[in-house]
C-alpha cells in the first residue's frame, strides 16, 4: 500500500514529493525513506448533466488500452454525502485508487461531475502525486441541454424545473472556466453525434498523455 511507509511503516498520505535526480520520491515525513513512484497526469472528463458525459463515458469504457478510464459515480455512497467538508473524502478516495493504479504506468481517465470542479481536487492531500490534472468539460447551448434534460424519463427526476436550472448554470460555469486557473478544456455537444464527440475526447486524452509523457 502506497500511504504505509515501507522503511518505518506509518501511514501517511502527505509524503514529500522530490522530483529531483533519479526520482520522483514520495518522501516519508517521519523517517525520511524515498519511495520511488511513478507521477502520472490524471484527466478528468466532467460536464453538467444533460451535456453527454454519460453516454460518452459508456461508449468509450473498455475501449482504450493505453489508459484506465473509470466513472467516478461507481465508489458514491451515502456516508460520503457531505456538502459540510465539500465531499473531500470522496475525491481524497479517488485520487488515492488513481494514484494506486498509475503506478501501473497507465495513466486514469475519471469521468464525473463534482470531480471536474478544480476546488474540490486542487486542495486534497493526495493530488501531490500527479504530474498534472487535466480538467475537460463536455458542454452545450442552455436550451439543448433543457431539452435534453427534459426528455428522460420522469423516474430521474431530471425533468424537474430546479434541476433543469442548476444544470444550466453548472454547464454556463464551465464556459467560464475556460481561462481559468487551472484552465477547463471544452468540447461543445450542441448539434454534435455522439460519435464526433468520443473521436474529440480521444484527441483531448491522447494529446494530454503524449504532452505529459514528453515534458513531465
Ligand atoms: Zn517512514
Amino acid at each position: 500500500m502506497f500511504n504505509v511507509c515501507h522503511s518505518c511503516g506509518l501511514y501517511r498520505a502527505d509524503k514529500i514529493i522530490d522530483p529531483s535526480g533519479s526520482g520522483p520520491y514520495a518522501i516519508c515525513p517521519d523517517c525520511g525513506h524515498k519511495h520511488p513512484f511513478q507521477q502520472l497526469p490524471l484527466l478528468i472528463v466532467s460536464g453538467a448533466s444533460g451535456a453527454g458525459k454519460s453516454s460518452v463515458c459508456q461508449a468509450m469504457l473498455g475501449k482504450l488500452d493505453h489508459i484506465v478510464l473509470l466513472d467516478s459515480d461507481i465508489l458514491w455512497r451515502p456516508e460520503f454525502n457531505k456538502p459540510e467538508n465539500k465531499y473531500r473524502d470522496f475525491f481524497e478516495t479517488w485520487l488515492r485508487i488513481a494514484k494506486n493504479i498509475s503506478q501501473a504506468g497507465r495513466p486514469v481517465v475519471l469521468f464525473g461531475a463534482g470531480i471536474g470542479v478544480p476546488e474540490n481536487i486542487e486542495p486534497c492531500v493526495e493530488r501531490r502525486y500527479f504530474s498534472n490534472v487535466h480538467y475537460l468539460a463536455l458542454v452545450c447551448d442552455d436550451e439543448v441541454l433543457a431539452q435534453r434534460l427534459k426528455a428522460r424519463p420522469a423516474w430521474r427526476g431530471s425533468s424537474v424545473q430546479a434541476y433543469i436550472d442548476t444544470h444550466v448554470q453548472f454547464n454556463r460555469w464551465f464556459k467560464e472556466q475556460q481561462n481559468g486557473d487551472p484552465p477547463i478544456s471544452l468540447i461543445d455537444t450542441t448539434d454534435v453525434s455522439i460519435e464526433i464527440t468520443i473521436k474529440q475526447v480521444k484527441t483531448w486524452i491522447n494529446e494530454r498523455i503524449s504532452f505529459s509523457l514528453k515534458t513531465d
